[in-house]
């Protein structure tokens, strides 16, 4: 048990910035910190930290809280547990006053997997440095491939010997039983075997340095034994998700801005040998889109290390196209003939490595092209058909200035007119653009810049830019300005938290995924968030500066219609509206009341689209899928007006 005096303590040292940055890239931007979320599958940064505050929140999937909360949410760490690495972290001496039940005996599953995956790791380990068959085997083959005891330490590598059942039979003794070791994938199911007998082991840890999983290599030549083996999927293992090295690597990753992606165990572990540490490997999956998305947290920067098989690496051009399509930029090093990561640092030298790294990056684009010019010879026709298969990676790049400049410099490569490039990737980003629409509604759609309107407004138009323009003045008139709140902490104690006006609207609507509906009105408000996040503060003359003319004269009349609430509001509600606007009580009532009706009114105004949607031919499952998303917003939508009529009813 940790006492409450120390809980306290622990929570003022705490510096939520660098638990969090222990784990993700984070940007700074105004006075919070921005990063990709890592509990929602994001591409534009919506995952907040706040260093005054010392919470996180995440915009986009709605996940918030402290950095014990971050630890348990992530890590899946206990209570307790999260309590004792954030003293662990900040230097807080704790007094143990006695052993939690539930520290110790596991509750989840999870927490039992974890459990005895470091138990077996403990094990593996003691094998390799302990036991006579450990040395001479494992150990041995470790340091004929030039691996320190440093290295071999630092990666955990360890040994299971020549014997049935000499890990289960440990196991059992130590109170394991044959369901957990099994469901783990330490012991084959039928026959309680160990499963990575007489194999040198590679533990296989998660992001924050845990074993989850372990691959076997054995060390026999006969064809008959498989080479690896692996863990199966267990309930803390999956391996799409899994890159191997990410724990020691995401930190120079992150402060290199690049990741190298290898193929295999041992070429992660030579480059780190080499003292090239943002290294990671796939290991045992051709790479999947969650392995991109975790490389992506850290860096947008990937560099692919290839051995010169080029049948292989024909057959990864489709795989790469993905990390294109994430909006990564990838590069590509060909090593020479029959070479590798490990052999190359083998047989030259660390210093000889990372110069051929340095020297050897080229786009993945053009290497990709090269090689396939190359193949093209001067076949009209195959040259033709590489030509489209380049076009084709280029258009997944979702940045069109960088399409753009590949493009050039291929057509200069390959001495095709940049016009018959552009005319080529413009055709299939229309057929892209085409199957994101239905095909009924796409009447020979051109590339533009914005996609057509959907459908008018129902009702209510007048009333929903009425509230936009109110919320636009909110932000020009008191965006600066600070709004103090009241908050019970976790403790049960009172504390005031303070936050801009702007801030505050942002993240009001932001939360809910809200957009105007007025383009005049909203190319404001998103002048309005590009200053304020770019300066820290708003400031009403710099977002007039930003504006261009006409839009200038649209906020100079928002701001001259001082205090006035929309007609309609004003009619209903029958709202008093006080002129002491620098009292914050009445300030933060306006601005919730604004924030309030436009939420109100984007729920009925989709409300009555779904009414008109429900009246055309449907299928009973989309009916269905309609009916239910009405009930989920009505739901809402009841919650917000008993909110505005307990303000009317308070002031
Ligand atoms: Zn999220």
């Amino acid at each position: 048990m940790i006492r409450r005096e120390d809980i306290l303590r622990i929570m003022d040292a705490v510096r939520i910035e660098e638990v969090i940055g222990d784990y993700l890239s984070l940007k700074k931007r105004g006075s919070n910190l921005i990063g990709l979320c890592p509990f929602h599958n994001e591409k534009t940064p919506s995952f907040n930290v706040s260093p005054s505050l010392n919470i996180f929140k995440c915009f986009g999937c709605g996940k918030a809280g402290n950095a014990v909360n971050f630890l348990m949410e992530y890590e899946h760490y206990t209570y307790p547990e999260s309590l004792r690495k954030l003293a662990a972290k900040f230097g807080v001496e704790i007094v143990e006053e006695e052993m939690d039940d539930d520290y110790k005996e596991k509750k989840t599953e999870e927490d039992q997997a974890y459990f005895v995956h470091e138990f077996a790791h403990k094990w593996f380990e003691k094998q390799l440095w302990e036991t006579k068959e450990g040395m001479s085997v494992g150990l041995s083959y470790f340091h004929e491939r030039g691996l320190s005891d440093a290295i071999i330490k630092k990666f955990g590598l360890g040994y299971s010997p020549n014997n049935y059942t000499a890990f289960a039979d440990h196991a059992h003794s130590e109170g394991f039983d044959k369901e957990t070791l099994a469901k783990n994938g330490l012991i084959s199911g039928e026959s309680g075997n160990d499963r990575f007998r007489d194999r040198i082991i590679f533990p296989i840890f998660s992001i924050s340095g845990r074993v989850i999983a372990f691959g076997g290599r054995t060390l026999r030549t006969d064809a008959k034994i498989a080479k690896y083996v692996n863990s199966p999927e267990t309930p803390i293992y999956h391996k799409s998700n899994v890159l191997y090295g990410i724990h020691l690597a995401k930190n120079s990753i992150i402060s290199l801005n690049e990741c190298y992606l290898v193929e295999g165990y041992m070429d992660v572990i030579a480059m780190v040998a080499a003292g090239i540490n943002n290294v990671v490997a796939s290991s045992g999956t051709s790479l999947t889109g969650e392995q991109i998305r975790m490389i992506r947290r850290y860096s947008t920067n990937v560099c692919i290390l290839y051995d010169g098989d080029l049948a292989g690496i024909k057959a990864s051009f489709r795989a790469i196209d993905m990390l294109l399509a994430e909006g990564l930029d990838v590069r590509v090093v060909l090593f020479p003939d029959k070479e590798d990561p490990d052999s190359y640092s083998r047989k030259y030298s660390a210093k000889a490595l990372m110069d051929f790294l340095a020297n050897n990056k080229k786009s993945f684009v053009l290497f990709k092209a090269e090689i396939m010019f190359a193949d093209a010879g001067d076949d009209p026709l195959k040259r033709a058909g590489a030509m489209k298969d380049i076009v084709h990676s280029i258009a997944e790049i979702p940045d069109g200035i960088l399409r753009s400049l590949l493009v050039a410099e291929c057509a200069k490569l390959f001495d095709i007119e940049e016009k018959t490039l552009m005319f080529e990737m413009n055709k299939i980003l229309r057929t892209k653009a085409k199957k994101l629409l239905k095909p009924e509604e796409d009447p020979g759609l051109e590339i533009e810049e914005e996609v057509p309107e959907k459908q008018q407004p129902i009702q209510g138009t007048d009333r929903q830019e009425e509230s936009e323009r109110n919320l636009v003045r909110m932000l020009l008139l008191h965006g600066d300005k600070v709004m103090k709140f009241q908050v019970v902490n976790e403790f049960g104690l009172t504390e005031i938290h303070e936050k801009y006006v702007a801030q505050y609207i942002f993240n009001e609507l932001d939360a809910d995924g809200l957009k105007f509906s007025n383009k005049g009105l909203a190319r404001i408000f998103d002048a309005c968030r590009i200053q304020s996040e770019a300066d820290g503060v708003s400031n009403t003359s710099r977002i007039l500066n930003m504006l261009d003319p006409n839009t200038t004269n649209i906020s100079a009349d928002i701001m001259n219609s001082l205090y006035a609430l929309s007609p309609n509001w004003q009619k209903k509600h029958g709202i008093f509206v006080s002129h002491t606007e620098n009292d914050s009580a009445i300030l933060i009532s306006e601005v919730e009341s604004a924030i309030l009706e436009f939420k109100h009114l984007v729920l009925v105004h989709r409300m009555d689209e779904i009414r008109h949607e429900l009246q055309s031919e449907l299928s009973e499952e989309d009916q269905m899928i309609k009916v239910h998303e009405f009930q989920m917003l009505k739901t809402i939508d009841v919650e917000i007006e008993k909110k505005i009529r307990q303000r009317v009813i308070s002031s």
